[in-house]
């Protein structure tokens, strides 16, 4: 995103004016501003892309400068495989079996590929071309390349909508979630999930991407869904990273926009995780050990699912082994 335009804002969240600046660089060492609503405690970054710059990158690039590919690797599948599992085993329980699911970020399509073998009626959204284009031929599923703003849904057309690591990215996240809103029919169900300012699984020189404009905090996340038009059903930290899922049904009207300050919350939390508190909590170590018997370990499994050749093939047997 060399050439972008970048624009000063206010806050995506309680659009107040006021913050502070907590990070100059990203997690390489580039420059990249990051700041701290005073008003609501939302981290976010500022200056941000356009949303025209953004839609231009997530279509044409992203997946090369994320995991420097055009369509997945075997691993990449193997590990999106485990996650759509474990996404779907939250999910089943605040919905019915059978009804309509779309999955916006839908990736190489192995989340949608898992509901459609379960007999969901699902459908896929995913900015990436060579992406969308895989998953439609390797699975047959329904993948529409585009994003929340350049895809159309009929009002009330769907009993739920996941999201697992999208509004990171969004220009606002409270244009997502009113759109998502839109879309789901009564009582409707939408699953999030986020990256988590209080989560130690990066060290915090690392901590901040440039593809990722908003690292959420809990009550930020909660108030968002909250003043969309959500109540809550379930908000949790989940995985190794402590990612923040959130788990909410949408009800008949907007509420009055209300929202608490998490501004002194956020600020402890960024100041207690230094280098040296992060060293010392052995995090760092875990993760090294974690990134090297990783490959190992996903190829050991791989093995024991048969070596499959296919994507298909691989999500078929792992599927089955889960089942
Ligand atoms: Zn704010």
């Amino acid at each position: 995103m060399a050439e972008v335009d970048w624009r000063e804002q206010t806050c995506p969240l309680c659009c107040s004016a006021s913050h502070n600046l907590v990070s100059t660089r990203d997690r390489h060492g580039e420059k990249l501003s990051t700041v701290l609503c005073c008003d609501c405690g939302h981290v976010f970054t500022n200056p941000a892309p356009s949303s025209n710059a953004l839609a231009d990158y997530y279509r044409d690039i992203y997946r090369q400068d994320y995991k420097k590919v055009t369509i997945p690797k075997r691993k990449h599948i193997y590990r999106a495989g485990i996650s759509a599992l474990n996404r779907l085993t939250r999910l089943a329980r605040h919905i019915n079996t059978g009804v309509r699911i779309i999955d916006i970020g839908a990736g190489g399509g192995e989340f949608v590929y898992l509901l459609s073998k379960r007999n969901f009626d699902a459908i896929g959204i995913e900015p990436h071309t060579g992406y969308t284009n895989y998953a439609r031929e390797e699975y047959k599923i329904d993948m529409r390349a585009g994003t929340l703003e350049t895809i159309e849904f009929l009002t009330e057309s769907t009993e739920a909508v996941t999201m697992h690591h999208v509004l990171e990215h969004t220009s606002s996240p409270m244009a997502a979630l009113k759109q998502v809103w839109k879309w789901l029919k009564p009582g409707g169900v939408i699953a999030i999930e986020v990256p988590n300012l209080a989560s130690w699984g990066h060290a915090p020189h690392h901590r901040f991407h440039r593809a990722h404009l908003h690292t959420f905090n809990r009550i930020g996340i909660e108030d968002a869904l909250i003043n969309s038009g959500f109540t809550l059903i379930d908000v949790s930290p989940q995985g190794e990273r402590g990612h923040l899922s959130a788990i909410a049904k949408k009800l008949p009207a907007h509420p009055k926009k209300v929202w608490r300050n998490a501004a002194p919350d956020s600020h402890a939390t960024l100041v207690a995780h230094t280098q040296l508190a992060h060293f010392l909590s052995g995090q760092r170590f875990r993760r090294l050990y974690a990134n090297i018997t990783r490959p190992v370990h996903e190829a050991r499994a791989i093995h024991t699912l048969g070596s499959p050749k296919t994507g298909r093939l691989l999500l078929d047997a792992l599927f089955t082994a889960n089942s």
